[in-house]
């Protein structure tokens, strides 16, 4: 079942008397549990015309790099290939999206998209929906609560976000069924689109910026994705609650840069969860469902979300007030991207960002806070936590990134009693990490690597 919240017209066009309907994959690069793919197929059986699915690739996506390509394609020669065996044909462009996407409209009748929350994403669509002839729709898949159904406006905190959320789920936490093909698509035409058979030719199509290197101990796509789900739930889940946080222990999902990627459904991670009785359970859901719905919340309804100026005045304002104390010690941006700091644990942090792509939560929540204590103001330090973060995360450049940095800086907390640099800023210190975990342990891991 598509809930009607998850549908949004973008134009006022109508259906024409076209060759395809078409769906134009972007944020939700999956085949299952995809609320924007299913709509698809129901309307083009309604239409009797066949399914074309679209991917455009967009070299110059911001922040984006081969780590992130590589990722991307791997999952999306998978959704290529499953989608064929539904009997649905996928294309794919490369270029400007708004470009791209408007020309092969040219022959739909209709135009299906999934949503983006960021700014660029939206508008991309915004642009598209202006200049197609057809009737362009946006079906919501990537929260499991369409985000205006939750809140019309920007959240506080968690805790004014939670009950709105929760009242929801027992609409929304529901399974969504694949609808079969009416009209198989693999023999029709769909001009200038093409599709690359590997992920080596979608990387010569793109021809990224070569810095930041692929990961090695992560391979990207659905199939990657729902073995890591059940390997989490049999074997992590259980011990979620308490053990997530320790460093030094791997007892966190590792699905992150999934999600980024629209590769698995958190609907689906959501209700699989759900169906276990592991203690570990309501934790996991608070995270899944609360903090990153929260995120959602916080990029779909400020427009500052990815700038300082997203902060709330309590915290700008003490930060403000604590602008011009002495940093000591003071690094540079070379320096701190190189991992070259007196601090054995922000450095190892830095490392495993650098070269797994992804650090451990707990750890992203000292790091961020270290650049506030060692940058020479706050707005210097937010800009280059969110540098870095898109760069190296594999997860990066996602609402969850976002909502992460600024967490750092006072966004979704409260005041603390007030210290020198952070004022009432939440601060985090390194004798913290000693005293709950075996942070030697995780320098040890990283320094391994
Ligand atoms: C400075 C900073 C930067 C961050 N950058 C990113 C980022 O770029 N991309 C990203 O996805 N997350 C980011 N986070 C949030 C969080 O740290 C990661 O989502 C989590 O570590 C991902 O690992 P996992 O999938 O193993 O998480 P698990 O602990 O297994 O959690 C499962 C899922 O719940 C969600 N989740 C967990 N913690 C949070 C949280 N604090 N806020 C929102 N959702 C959460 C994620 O979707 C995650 O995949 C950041 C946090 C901070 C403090």
């Amino acid at each position: 079942m598509i809930q009607k919240t998850r549908i949004h017209l973008l134009n006022s066009n109508q259906l024409q008397n076209k060759s395809y309907v078409l769906y134009w994959m972007q944020q939700s690069q999956r085949v299952d549990y995809n609320h924007a793919l299913e709509y698809a197929v129901i309307e083009s059986n309604r239409v009797n015309l066949p399914l074309i699915v679209l991917f455009c690739l967009t070299p110059d996506f911001p922040d984006a790099n081969y780590r992130h390509y590589e990722f991307m394609a791997q999952g999306l020669i998978e959704v290529k290939k499953s989608l064929h065996e539904r009997g649905i044909n996928m294309f794919m462009v490369n270029g400007d999206p708004v470009k791209e996407v408007v020309l092969v409209a040219l022959n739909a009748a209709l135009l299906i998209t999934d949503r983006g929350y960021l700014r660029l994403q939206r508008q991309w669509r915004m642009n598209v929906a202006a200049a197609v002839k057809c009737a362009m729709i946006e079906i919501e898949s990537e929260c499991i609560v369409p985000v205006e159904t939750v809140s019309s406006k920007e959240e506080y905190t968690a805790g004014t976000l939670r009950p709105k959320i929760q009242r929801l789920l027992r609409e929304y936490l529901v399974p969504l069924k694949h609808n079969s093909v009416k009209r198989d698509s693999l023999t029709a035409k769909c001009d200038a689109a093409l599709f690359p058979a590997s992920t080596k030719e979608i990387i010569r199509l793109v021809k990224p910026n070569m810095t930041v290197p692929a990961v090695k101990w992560l391979s990207g796509g659905y199939i990657a994705a729902s073995e890591r789900l059940s390997s989490f739930i049999n074997h992590k889940l259980d011990k979620f609650g308490s053990l997530r946080n320790d460093p030094s222990m791997d007892y966190s999902s590792g699905l992150s840069s999934y999600i980024h990627f629209g590769q698995i459904s958190t609907l689906q991670i959501a209700l699989e969860v759900n169906k276990t009785h592991s203690p570990g359970k309501d934790v996991f859901l608070e995270e899944l469902i609360v903090r990153r719905e929260l995120a959602y919340n916080f990029v779909w309804y400020n427009k500052n979300y990815d700038s300082y100026k997203s902060l709330p005045s309590w915290a700008a304002n003490t930060l403000e007030t604590h602008r011009t104390d002495t940093r000591k010690p003071w690094y540079s941006e070379t320096q701190l991207e190189k991992a070259s700091t007196y601090d054995p644990y922000w450095n190892a942090a830095q490392r495993e960002m650098h070269i797994r792509g992804k650090m451990h939560g707990y750890m992203r929540m000292y790091w961020g806070k270290k650049l506030i204590e060692w940058m020479s103001s706050p707005a210097d330090a937010y800009a280059f936590a969110l540098y870095l973060n898109n760069k190296y995360e594999l997860d990066g450049r996602d609402p969850n990134g976002f909502a992460g940095v600024a967490w750092c800086f006072g966004k979704h907390d409260r005041a603390w009693k007030e210290r020198p640099v952070f004022g009432k800023v939440r601060y985090m210190n390194a004798s913290g990490l000693e005293r709950k975990f075996d942070i030697d342990a995780y320098v040890s891991k990283i320094e391994a690597l």
